[in-house]
């Protein structure tokens, strides 16, 4: 049998109805209506047969004429089905306020039994049958508040001047620290992938463009199994020129992340209440900001050295005791615990400091874990070659390429600049408060998952 089934064709003549979200059916009440889903269930009373039909926007009732009943038997839950029919108001029930009174129905594409995914199955079994997993409304809905988001990011970066680059994802430099990159033959040669745009978007500075943002896959090949890592996942990265404190860098930041919460609140905000209990919040701001050194004062559980996790969700608590904010920059880092470009903060200021110095950097944390990174890079090239090599990059291979490509970027007026990179994917889950990256990610890499 064709999976072209036509159980039930339209009567001759008849112009298709329009097709219909199932959201959307309260604005067609009474008027014929095409919906294009998934087959959810079938149930029989002893008068009347019934569909329960999904699509990406929710599920809907259907009740069927004695002559399709019998057209629904051996519809296998997931069978892609076409139904028309006329939106009523419907019975009290789960399903939407809306029922359809079905006069056709066209099986398109009919799913095999039994499924791979059954309910209880495990998160393994999910992510290799992800497509299945995701044919939900509920699930669909994080990738739906995704897209609002980076539009809004989007929206807001175009409307104040910046430009939307695409910078290379193969590169011949690695990292910072040589390490945590994926390899590649290249031609004879090696290449890795990007852990992060950001030469890229400094090559942009030195070239003027003045302000670039980008959203784009990084790759970090790192072996930490944690809910909030992936080997690949997307960044929004934006630097700015003549920026010369790290404040105006923040402020941007949290408009910017004011812009995409307030987006997703405004068109999911309901729905997000409704399917995950949750509401979307909104940052006021500014934001607290918290030098390290006064986070550790007013937490003397906090270890020395760089902040594990575990400091990360103290100071998320911390803070919301102190100020009421879920959100806080922590700023001013050691110089020695940033990359070597951080720009050092009596540098900044033209004052030497005393002690170790520190950097003209940020980490913002929202409910216990980081979800954006920046700092001011340093631009002047003769302090930027000191800081590589005092970081002991002038003895690794890396340093090659350094010296060939990026420290020549700081020797024809570079002007200052800053920038910040924020993770999509676990902005996601701090948002919708989801237990790990694997649930934000479309389609989830780790160490241990490059499938399918
Ligand atoms: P962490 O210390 O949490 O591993 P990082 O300091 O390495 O993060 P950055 O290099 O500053 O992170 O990257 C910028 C942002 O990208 C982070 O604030 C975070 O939101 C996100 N990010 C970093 N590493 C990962 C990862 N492995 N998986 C998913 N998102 C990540």
């Amino acid at each position: 049998m064709s999976t072209e089934t036509l159980l039930a064709p339209p009567a001759q003549g008849l112009r298709s109805p329009p097709k219909v979200f199932i959201e959307d059916l309260p604005r067609h009440l009474d008027r014929p209506v095409l919906l294009e889903g998934w087959l959810v269930a079938v149930r029989r009373s002893r008068s009347l047969s019934f569909l329960v039909l999904k699509d990406r926007s929710g599920e809907v009732q259907g009740v069927c004429r004695d002559e399709l009943a019998a057209s629904l038997q051996g519809l296998n839950p997931e069978s892609a089905l076409r139904v028309q029919g006329l939106a009523r108001r419907g019975r009290p029930g789960p399903h939407s306020a809306i029922e359809i009174e079905v006069q056709a129905i066209d099986a398109v594409a009919l799913a095999q039994a039994p499924l791979p995914l059954q309910p209880g199955a495990t998160e393994e079994q999910r992510l290799d049958h992800r497509y299945l997993d995701l044919r939900h409304p509920r699930k669909q809905l994080i990738f739906r508040a995704q897209s609002s988001l980076e539009a809004a990011a989007r929206g807001f970066l175009l409307q104040r001047g910046f430009l939307e680059l695409h910078t290379p994802k193969i590169t011949a430099g690695g990292s910072e620290s040589g390490a945590a990159v994926f390899k590649l033959p290249y031609f004879g040669q090696q290449a890795c992938l990007v852990q992060s745009p950001q030469f890229y978007m400094q090559m942009a500075m030195a070239a003027g463009m003045d302000r670039v943002f980008e959203v784009g896959p990084v790759f970090r090949a790192e072996s930490a199994q944690t809910n909030r890592h992936a080997t690949e996942f997307t960044c929004l990265d934006v630097e700015q020129s003549w920026l010369e404190d790290t404040g105006a860098l923040m402020d941007l930041a949290e408009a910017l992340l004011r812009e995409m919460l307030s987006a997703v609140r405004q068109r999911h905000g309901a729905e997000v209440m409704r399917s995950l209990d949750l509401p979307v919040e909104v940052p006021e701001t500014p934001i607290p900001r918290l030098p390290l050194a006064l986070a550790r004062q007013l937490n003397p559980e906090l270890a020395g050295g760089r902040l594990t996790h575990q400091a990360e969700q103290l100071l998320c608590k911390h803070a919301r005791e102190l100020s009421g904010h879920s959100f806080v920059f922590i700023t001013d880092y050691p110089a020695a615990d940033r990359p070597f470009y951080t720009r050092h903060r009596d540098a900044a200021s033209g004052q030497e400091g005393q002690g170790a110095p520190l950097s003209c950097s940020f980490d913002l944390l929202w409910r216990g874990m980081e979800i954006a990174s920046g700092c001011l890079r340093e631009h002047r090239h003769e302090r930027l070659q000191r800081q590589a090599a005092d970081a002991g990059l002038d003895d690794q291979a890396l340093s090659h390429y350094l010296q060939r490509h990026y420290l020549p970027m700081f020797r024809h007026g570079c002007p200052p600049h800053g920038g910040f990179g924020i993770g999509l994917d676990r902005l996601m889950m701090a948002l919708l408060g989801q237990p790990s990256i694997r649930e934000t990610s479309f389609v989830y890499r780790g160490p241990e998952r490059h499938v399918p």
